[in-house]
């Protein structure tokens, strides 16, 4: 059983943990009609300050998949990139710490699912997701029985809430079989993404992601990960398709998302990736991201210090 924390966020106040409610006949609890970002919150141990990673990045793609469902609503990024702070500091967690940003359609006109409305709201809560204990070691994946949903059905570039229903058949299809995760191929059949991340290839010295128009959510850390391969390895990284095969072929595997980190694949349907451990592209990139999401090397435009809100000047 896990503990929760003390407070969260909703609709502009900091709330008890067990206020933060949702009706059950809302749009957004009953028929998952709500959008969302993760975004961590890393503890720098040298400073003992907090930071938000990419924050206005998560809140651009919010904006863009509240966009897509005509959903409006009354707080601008500014408050809630403050909110996400003013959260984090007010749980007091003194780790590093998981915040999930979520803005979802109420009840709505005469309890009509598909009713437009504009009764919308927004809740924030923060809990401790400590990094996996798989980080070393990497994970045992499988090629998923389901496809991942597709742009002209249920788009995953939409970060809705709506869209784990198939990350959840497909990630509790592989843990029933004894896999730790899975990679599902897109309906064209190539490889899409995991059911919370995005996937990485490095093969013959290329570092390779299928592209967003492969049936998968425009990933942050991906695009994390991609400049800093540039910036410290020197390698662009490869938007293109990723046939299955190819995945028992690579030579490193591994996953990218705000939740996941850079997590190893170490093997694929029980076929070792490359010589079945955490290779040595995956760790160097690892070791980089840790450094930045911690702004233990300075990038302002990246890590938002977690701090109260700095008084208007008269
Ligand atoms: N794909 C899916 C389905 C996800 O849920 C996530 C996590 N948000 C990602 C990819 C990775 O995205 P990001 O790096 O922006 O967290």
């Amino acid at each position: 059983m896990t503990t929760a924390p003390p407070y969260a966020w909703q609709n502009g106040r900091i709330v008890a943990w067990d206020d933060c409610v949702v009706h059950a006949r809302s749009q957004g609890a009953f028929w998952g009609a709500n959008v969302f970002e993760g975004v961590r919150a890393y503890l720098n141990a040298d400073d003992g300050r907090s930071y938000t990673f990419r924050v206005r990045d998560h809140l651009a793609r919010l904006r863009r998949s509240m966009k897509s469902l005509h959903m409006e609503i009354d707080h601008t990024d500014d408050e809630l990139a403050q909110a996400c702070s003013d959260l984090v500091l007010a749980n007091d967690l003194g780790v590093d710490v998981h915040v999930c940003v979520v803005a979802y359609f109420d009840t709505g006109p005469n309890f009509d699912p598909l009713a437009h409305t504009t009764d919308t709201g927004v809740h924030i809560t923060s809990t401790v997701v400590p990094r996996s204990p798989a980080y070393e070691r990497g994970v045992a994946a499988t090629v998923s029985s389901w496809r991942r949903i597709s742009d002209d059905a249920m788009p995953p570039r939409i970060k809705a809430g709506a869209n784990y229903h198939n990350s959840r058949l497909a990630q509790h299809e592989a843990k029933r079989n004894g896999y730790d995760t899975t990679l599902l191929l897109n309906q064209r059949g190539t490889v899409s993404e995991a059911p919370g991340s995005c996937v990485v290839m490095v093969r013959d010295g290329q570092i390779i992601t299928p592209p967003g128009t492969s049936g998968v959510l425009e990933g942050i850390t991906v695009a994390t990960m991609a400049d800093l391969a540039a910036e410290h390895l020197g390698k662009t990284v490869h938007r293109r398709e990723i046939d299955r095969t190819e995945l028992y072929a690579a030579d490193e595997l591994f996953l990218c998302g705000t939740m996941t980190e850079l997590l190893p694949i170490t093997s694929v349907d029980r076929i070792p990736v490359g010589d079945g451990v955490r290779g040595p592209v995956t760790h160097a990139l690892q070791e980089r991201y840790d450094e930045v999401v911690r702004n233990r090397v300075p990038r302002p435009d990246w890590c938002t210090p977690v701090e109260p809100a700095r008084a208007e000047v008269p």
